[in-house]
């Protein structure tokens, strides 16, 4: 089973030559990426690390992380984001891995190689979530770290989320989220306990439409980022 689903890898190859516009349709992964890099390197210090970034798109995060010194491998399944991460690497003249592959394919191969693992705002995009979280946690070295970020799925998200972000504020094209695919934090805890995950932490991430900012508090409602670590020897 690929757990890939063709469509939502489509709808982000359609959008791939405008990954690295910060005005552009992936304008909210821009102004997230400083608060999630602050959130991964003060729980698990990156530079020297060998880090793989699942779902790793254009490479705003997987960039950002070799930035700080981090040894990274950026793996996704569409062609388009890939090429765009490549190209982009060749401007900034900074050194990133990019391979074409999901968490279950590349974990057959690089079982517990990673001291950090990222996988942000995909989870929401695969038709077995928790096949990926396991992934994740094979790719792990013992002890491990893997971050997690997505979204909740109750009636504000839907709103803030999904009507509000792609249809009201137009912050995100329409269709980009499918609601029944958004994940409760109770459902990630399980599929992390079940992978042999502990969760450590998880953190909102909020959107505020007066000052157009985001920033990291408490409640996990909307968005939300998750540290775990992996407990398997
Ligand atoms: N993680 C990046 C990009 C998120 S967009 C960031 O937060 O900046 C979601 C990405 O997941 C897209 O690039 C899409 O091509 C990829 N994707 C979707 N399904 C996938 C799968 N099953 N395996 C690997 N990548 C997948």
């Amino acid at each position: 089973m690929s757990n890939v689903d063709a469509e939502e890898i489509q709808k982000f190859e359609k959008l791939a030559s405008r990954w690295w516009d910060p005005h552009g349709e992936f304008k909210p992964l821009h102004d997230i990426n400083p608060l999630r890099l602050g959130y991964i390197d003060e729980r698990a210090p990156l530079a020297g690390k060998r880090v793989l970034d699942v779902g790793c798109g254009g490479g705003l995060l997987t960039e950002a992380m070799a930035a700080l010194g981090a040894r990274v491998t950026g793996i996704d399944k569409g062609d388009a984001p890939l090429a765009v991460a490549r190209l982009h690497l060749k401007e900034s003249g900074r050194e990133v891995e990019y391979q074409t592959a999901s968490a279950e394919e590349w974990a057959e191969v690089h079982d517990g190689e990673y001291d950090v693992v990222t996988c942000l705002e995909l989870l929401e995009h695969v038709p077995d979530p928790a096949s990926t979280v396991a992934a994740c946690s094979r790719l792990a070295a013992p002890g491990g770290a893997v971050f997690f970020s997505t979204i909740n799925r109750n009636p504000k998200a839907w709103l803030f989320a999904v009507v509000g972000a792609e249809y009201l504020l137009n912050l995100l094209p329409r269709g980009t989220h499918d609601y029944a695919r958004l994940i409760k934090p109770s459902e990630l805890d399980a599929w992390c306990r079940h992978a042999g995950l502990q969760i450590r932490d998880m953190t909102g991430m909020h959107y505020s439409p007066l000052t157009r900012e985001y920033r990291l508090a408490p409640g996990l409602d909307v968005n939300y980022i998750a540290y775990a670590r992996s407990v398997h020897s």
